[in-house]
């Protein structure tokens, strides 16, 4: 039987006719396509100010440089995410700890990180940005995190790697209303792909033109911001240390094709968890809850095992649907447990639902192209991993 994957791209023949008008131009890279896919991600999200980037990873990084954070800095990220969102922070010489997640949502937890911004402020270890993830495509609480920002005076980059499509008080993810920056990924897995790509949304001018900068080897060509008289046109000036992170005109034109399908895929993504959703009612596992106030992109549909339930672990469960090919997957192994943090001496007992959650998760698949035929197949086996 073919294997079913938990995510993949879905790329269609006007998709690939605009890869190759781009390959037949004059310009592959920094040409007028990269330009044109920001300003329409900008325009679709209500965000001010978009820069597109190689991968959300150098998004991530190039927004933290923006804000300024360096050696003695402190980041605050959600465990329970990939490890790039941590990550940045090291990048840039700071430190990274670690906010339990909500139970529900598997996001940052707003109560988890009132009370440790209250500890913090007593032994002045306050952080300088905190990253939220809008885990599987659903909304943080961003009203509630943005208030304490206001209080305990940090910057909130959103990393929206799973949510570009969706929305939080019937506003885009992606406005900036209540943060600092945005990231999206365009990695094939994700919501709309260019290969690999990210970019950061911002209404601060400031943080726009930074990312830009660290994007392109920290060289600049406006005379305005120039230290020394141009000697000619051919004049440039490095300003700060930037890197290559820049996105090529192939991958933005992938992009900006892609995006003529968000909304249409974002649906098709809730319509295959509805169905979820009934097809798994009566079995052992709890379903992904939906909060009003946001509609989930659902890059991923997460269920929990309730193992007390069952006589099986999740590694069975696990296993037993890899051997009928069925692509499950796990969203995240907690990143204070990776062997490259775990130096830093985080203790797991300070995270009870990031353990819980790391303990019951899977990844089931889930994709726009997901055919019913092929739900049903991951539901039955699902249903006889859990009671053989
Ligand atoms: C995919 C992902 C990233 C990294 O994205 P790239 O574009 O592959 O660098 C960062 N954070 C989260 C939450 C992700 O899912």
């Amino acid at each position: 039987m073919e294997s079913i994957p938990y995510g993949r791209q879905n790329i269609t023949p006007a998709d690939i006719e605009a890869v190759v008008a781009v390959l037949r131009s004059d310009f592959l890279t920094q040409g007028p396509v990269v330009p044109a896919f920001e300003r329409a991600v900008a325009d679709r999200v209500d965000a001010r100010h978009a820069v597109a980037l190689n991968s959300a990873t150098s998004a991530l990084h190039a927004a933290c440089l923006a804000m300024g954070l360096k050696a003695g800095d402190m980041l605050w990220t959600s465990p329970i995410s990939f490890v790039a969102s941590a990550n940045c922070a090291l990048y840039c010489g700071a430190r990274v700890d670690f906010v339990d997640i909500d139970r529900e949502t598997f996001n940052l937890c707003p109560e988890a990180l009132a009370r440790k911004l209250e500890q913090a402020e007593d032994t002045s270890s306050l952080p300088k940005v905190v990253v939220v993830v809008h885990m599987t495509g659903q909304p943080c609480n961003l009203s509630a995190i943005h208030a304490l920002s206001r209080r305990y005076g940090f910057r909130i980059i959103e990393d929206a790697s799973h949510a570009i499509g969706a929305r939080y008080r019937e506003r885009p993810i992606g406005n900036c209303e209540f943060s600092d920056a945005v990231v999206f990924s365009f990695h094939p897995v994700k919501i709309i792909t260019t290969g690999e790509g990210g970019m950061v949304l911002t209404n601060d001018p400031e943080i726009a033109r930074k990312v830009a900068l660290f994007r392109s080897h920290g060289i600049t060509r406006d005379a305005q911001r120039m230290v020394h008289q141009p000697d000619g046109p051919w004049y440039y000036e490095q300003l700060e240390l930037g890197y290559n992170y820049r996105m090529t005109d192939i991958q933005a034109a992938l992009g900006l094709s892609q995006l003529q399908r968000l909304d249409e895929s974002v649906e098709a993504r809730h319509r295959l968890a509805e169905r979820y959703d009934e097809l798994l009612a009566g079995l052992p596992v709890s379903v992904p809850v939906q909060r009003s106030e946001g509609r989930s992109a659902f890059h991923l549909y997460v269920v929990r095992l309730q193992l007390e339930r069952i006589d099986r672990s999740r590694r069975e469960v696990f296993e037993a649907m890899r051997a009928d090919d069925i692509g499950v997957n796990v969203h995240y192994i907690p990143i204070y447990a990776q062997p490259y943090h775990e130096r830093m001496g985080v203790r797991r007992a300070d995270f009870p639902q990031a353990e819980a959650y790391y303990r019951e998760a899977i990844s089931i698949p889930m994709f726009p192209t997901l055919s019913s035929a092929q739900q049903d197949r991951v539901v039955r086996s699902l249903r006889n991993a859990l009671a053989p």
